[in-house]
């Protein structure tokens, strides 16, 4: 379809399926790999679920996600009128190895390049600049993580994947390294219907991997006994002993669910080229982390995912892997 207007006042609505085929067409011409369609509604299975996990205290740390639950499961909470939601997937797979050498950390991957939300947010604005171009009459919003958004929920019921039991959202063609968003808009659209089905099977891989049994039964993570979560989210307080005794060289997050999850062997390389590893994010020495200045974390972590953990978590973290933990004025 091709819409070419003059002005706002002379410039014909479009009708649902145009809107959708422009914003599909637009997304994948900004680099999104997938893009569906859903109706804005209550996430009512999904807030059950979410209450159920939070009821069991798996946030660990992560109050805030007790915070506003509502307005987590309702696009509308987010957006008065809001009536669709675009949901998106960014891979962000490049074709490198984590760190094998013991005296330095591994970054996940998510987090080797530019912040992805910059990236994305960035990408998702486009999209909405290009919708009010078309259509100045409707209203946006753009959702990257920050926002209480329930990507992942978005992104099963646009059919760009299923959840897996490591409760990461796979992609049959990317497999899980993919970045999710949404832009809410108050118009409406023509929806995608057809969810992935579950493909995970009879594995069990993520579940046995796992180095600290974080994963306490199929599709619940137990955030308390998470790697990525001890090392991100906790940035003043000690390591759980369970997790500082198995972190296995990870400095900043943790890969290994996704690692050895079968599908992805359908990992592709990026083209976003921001996420690409940043110098030194491969294999952070560990000796030089434990000791980073403040000055030098600001210059070295500036616009990296890393930054999220701070630097008194990045320096215990390191302290850590390095046996350094607890001594006295280093923590
Ligand atoms: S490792 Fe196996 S069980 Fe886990 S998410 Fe991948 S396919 Fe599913």
């Amino acid at each position: 379809m091709c819409v070419t207007l003059e002005s706002t006042e002379s410039r014909p609505r479009l009708s649902p399926s145009e809107l959708t085929a422009e914003v599909k067409r637009r997304a994948r011409g900004l680099g999104f790999q997938k893009v569906g369609v859903v109706r804005a509604e209550a996430l009512t299975e999904e807030r059950a679920r979410l209450e159920e996990w939070l009821a069991r205290g798996f946030q660990a740390s992560m109050a805030w996600m007790e915070r506003g639950v509502e307005r987590r499961t309702d696009p509308r909470e987010l957006l008065d009128g809001a009536r669709s939601v675009v949901a998106v997937a960014l891979n962000y797979y490049t074709p490198h190895e984590h760190a094998r050498d013991p005296a330095a950390g591994k970054i996940s991957r998510y987090a080797w390049g530019d912040d992805y939300h910059d990236v994305l947010g960035e990408k998702l604005k486009a999209l909405l600049a290009h919708v009010r171009q078309l259509a100045p009459e409707v209203q946006g919003k753009v959702c990257v993580d920050a926002q209480p958004s329930m990507d992942k929920a978005w992104a099963v019921r646009a059919g760009l994947g299923w959840i897996g039991k490591h409760t990461n959202l796979i992609t049959r063609d990317y497999g899980s390294w993919v970045f999710l968003g949404e832009l809410i808009l108050d118009a409406e659209m023509e929806y995608d219907g057809a969810r992935e089905e579950d493909h995970c099977g009879t594995c069990t891989l993520c579940i046995d991997s796992c180095p600290t049994r974080a994963i306490v039964e199929p599709y619940v993570v137990d955030s308390n006994l998470c790697i990525s979560h001890a090392t991100i989210e906790l940035r003043d307080a000690e390591l759980p002993p369970a997790v500082a005794s198995s972190l296995d060289g990870w400095l900043y997050g943790c890969d290994v669910c996704q690692d050895v999850c079968p599908w992805n062997r359908f990992e592709q390389p990026s083209e976003e080229t921001r996420f690409e590893p940043r110098p030194g994010a491969l294999a952070p020495a560990l000796g030089e982390v434990a000791d980073l200045s403040h000055d030098v974390y600001v210059e070295r972590f500036r616009r990296s995912p890393v930054k999220r953990a701070k630097l008194s978590g990045l320096r215990r973290n390191a302290r850590t892997l390095l046996g350094r933990a607890g001594k006295t004025g280093e923590e």
